[in-house]
């Protein structure tokens, strides 16, 4: 199958799958296998792209913008290789997971500047993953007074920025971060 005739809307989660809300995900779209999935497509990709949404990765982790995201500057960390559960990475794979969790932190409260995070994570299709076959983390930003009555009655949420502004943000302050000395 070729990587240009699959369209990221037909494979993104249209609901949003907020951490700690997994009452709010009416229903998960099921993944057939590694070549309709979202982050093994963005995995696949040598350099940082805006086509996949990829903005970062490393020998085992990636740093990918979330298509639908809560807040601007919405980020999902995860694995390389496809998989669901967490005891499947060895010990490297999972360190190497985990300081990209820290890098996105870091990097989303250095660009925006949030004023607090959400980091976290939907473990298997009970808890409310949204894309429950290749596990992922979310770090999101937050700021006081961030939510009101829209996403809560509506689903919908008014964000000031395109996707394409949060990226070239995200990776003009990841540059910043990489280029100095402290990177944790
Ligand atoms: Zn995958």
């Amino acid at each position: 199958m070729s990587d240009e005739k699959i369209n990221l809307d037909e494979i993104w989660p249209q609901e949003r799958d907020f951490i700690f809300r997994p009452d709010r995900l009416k229903y998960v779209r099921r993944l057939k296998n590694s070549e309709t999935c979202v982050f093994c497509l963005s995995a696949k990709e040598k350099e940082p792209c805006f086509d996949r949404l990829l903005i970062y990765k490393t020998e085992h982790s990636q740093i990918v913008l979330n298509k639908y995201p809560y807040n601007n500057g919405h980020l999902i960390v995860c694995p390389l290789k496809h998989g669901g559960s967490i005891f499947d990475l060895t010990d490297e794979e999972y360190m190497d997971l985990m300081k990209l969790v820290r890098l996105s932190s870091k990097l989303v409260k250095s660009v925006y500047p949030a004023q607090g995070l959400n980091i976290g994570i939907n473990h298997e299709k009970a808890a409310g993953a949204g894309i429950p076959d290749h596990l992922h983390w979310h770090v999101i930003p937050r700021w006081f007074g961030d939510t009101n009555f829209f996403p809560i009655i509506a689903e919908t949420k008014v964000l000031p920025e395109t996707l394409e502004q949060s990226y070239e943000k995200l990776s003009k302050g990841l540059k910043t971060i990489l280029d100095s000395k402290d990177k944790n």
